[in-house]
């Protein structure tokens, strides 16, 4: 197994810690560079699988960086931007990022942008996953219970592919945890209660029977009534 490697452009040091850490503990390989050209440089140094790449830097901005990395390889780009507008992310689309996280952002929601590019960046078949009358599809990540559109935030729906890989098992509290939020959270949390029950809403809706059942002190499954 490769280890996955990250490279980090981002003028704010206090962030560009905060990033280096963080992924660091996750186990990917990091590089950080503090402007464009030192990033551009490391980039054709090292073929990052990845990079996180900040808007406003001094000197050139983002947008330049992003033109430039794009035109010399296919690697996933994450823009951070404090700017919320439709025009700037059109403006960044058009320069080849691939998704944004607007600052402030949590690093949860980071980690979950990054392994959804990582996911997209290699070639696994998209699939289409189905039980009962829930279907998922891997390729565009929508969700649909019979011709209803049910729409996921991006743990819902790794909560939710979990299930539909594994239906008719009941999954263990800390198998969910491992495999949906890769880390230990402590035997307090309440976080797995709180998502099923954002699933449930949202597969139930207009008296949808319930698919995802309670295993009193063991876990979850997905099952038929
Ligand atoms: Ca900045």
């Amino acid at each position: 197994m490769t280890t996955t490697r990250i490279l980090v452009i981002e003028d704010e040091e206090r962030i560009r810690q905060f990033l280096q850490r963080g992924l660091t503990y996750e186990n990917y390989r990091v590089d950080v560079a503090a402007d464009g050209p030192t990033g551009l440089a490391l980039a054709r140094e090292n073929s990052p699988d990845l990079v996180i790449l900040d808007w406003m830097l001094p000197g050139m901005d983002g947008l330049e960086v992003c033109r430039r990395l794009r035109s010399a390889g296919a690697m996933p780009i994450l823009m951070l931007t404090a700017k919320d507008s439709v025009s700037d992310r059109v403006q960044g689309l058009d320069a080849g990022a691939d998704d944004y996280l607007v600052k402030p952002f949590s690093f949860d929601e980071l980690l979950a942008r990054l392994r959804a590019l990582l996911r997209r960046a290699t070639p696994t078949q998209p699939e289409v996953l189905r039980f009962a009358d829930l279907t998922l599809d891997t390729g565009t990540r929508q969700a649909f219970r019979a011709e209803r559109a049910v729409e996921l935030t991006a743990k819902e729906y790794e909560l939710l592919e979990l299930f539909m890989r594994h239906p008719r098992q009941v999954l263990t509290r800390e198998v969910i945890y491992d495999r949906v939020w890769g880390y230990d959270f402590g035997g307090e949390s309440n976080i797995i209660e709180v998502y099923v029950r954002y699933l449930r809403q949202k597969t139930e809706a207009n008296g949808a029977s319930r698919l995802l059942h309670t295993v009193r002190g063991v876990g979850y499954v997905l099952r038929e009534e």
